[in-house]
């Protein structure tokens, strides 16, 4: 399990977290939603063990951060950051190749490297120039990239995956397909996702719990109804909000009749 306990972060003047605490178990996936600035990434980067001096609030598999080298850490959560930058012009092959930590005999590797991109239908992407792909390519090749750090190793405790906004460039289908992917595996192999969100109807659809935030604090945490309440999405997104139930049985999000006023 993660845990975080009453994560305060401030840069100067502005506060970035605000006590904001949370679990997640293995086999679930928690959605982090909220509007733009709320401190998600940086609560993100915080997990992630990417901001020292809150390592020592967060434990996983029941040790804290800060006693994890970075090498072990990396067998047990990856990160797929909302910005990703490459500058140098890799092959797609050669994206996924960097998240092999051990060599790997080269029928095993052609193998698993295939397997990694077909699980985001990105396999005839394969040998293309990571840098010539379209946002949505290199978004399904990121994907394949972080899970791909999670495979290589047989590991037996529960293993982390942090996602931040790994949809936001893709279509309808595909973003449907990688939540159906992140949620098989949770729940196959026992992994923890967490995914930040700005599509609350993905959330609605495919997360177990949501964390709800806004300037820095959370909001709200718990079940999808719960969470995605008319009123509270209301108040936090500073905009009318109707919830009505989805045919599936879930909630669905839409934004209130708007009308323009003359
Ligand atoms: P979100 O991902 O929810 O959109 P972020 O976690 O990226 O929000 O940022 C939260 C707030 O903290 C934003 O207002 C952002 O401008 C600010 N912020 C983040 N990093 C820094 C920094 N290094 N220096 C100053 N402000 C920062
Ligand atoms: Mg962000």
């Amino acid at each position: 399990m993660l845990c975080a306990n009453q994560l305060c972060l401030s840069i100067g003047e502005k506060v970035i977290l605000d006590d904001v605490g949370l679990t997640l178990q293995p086999g679930e996936m928690l959605a982090v939603l909220g509007p733009n600035g709320a401190g998600k990434s940086t609560l993100l980067k915080a997990l992630s063990g990417d901001i020292p001096e809150l390592a020592h609030s967060i434990s996983l598999n029941g040790k804290r951060l800060k006693h994890w080298t970075p090498a072990s850490l990396a067998q047990y959560r990856a990160v797929m950051p909302q910005f990703v930058q490459l500058t140098f012009a890799f092959s797609v092959e050669e994206v996924i190749e960097t998240s092999l930590r051990h060599p790997m005999p080269s029928a095993l590797r052609n193998t698993h490297i295939q397997q990694m991109l077909s699980l985001f239908d990105a396999e005839h992407l394969r040998h293309r120039n990571y840098l010539s792909l379209s946002g949505g390519e290199q978004q399904r090749v990121q994907l394949a990239r972080v899970i791909s750090q999670l495979e290589t190793l047989p590991i037996q405790e529960p293993q982390y995956l942090f996602l931040d906004e790994c949809t936001s460039s893709l279509d309808l289908t595909h973003q449907h397909q990688v939540f159906q992917v992140l949620k098989n595996m949770a729940k196959e192999k026992n992994r923890a996702v967490l995914v930040i969100l700005h599509d609350l109807n993905l959330a609605a659809q495919y997360a177990d719990r949501i964390l709800l935030m806004k300037a820095g604090r959370g909001v709200a945490l718990g079940g999808v109804k719960e969470v995605l309440d008319a009123t509270q999405l209301t108040e936090v997104y500073e905009y009318p909000i109707d919830v009505i139930e989805h045919p599936g049985g879930w909630p669905l999000v839409i934004p209130a009749h708007y009308s323009l006023v003359a």
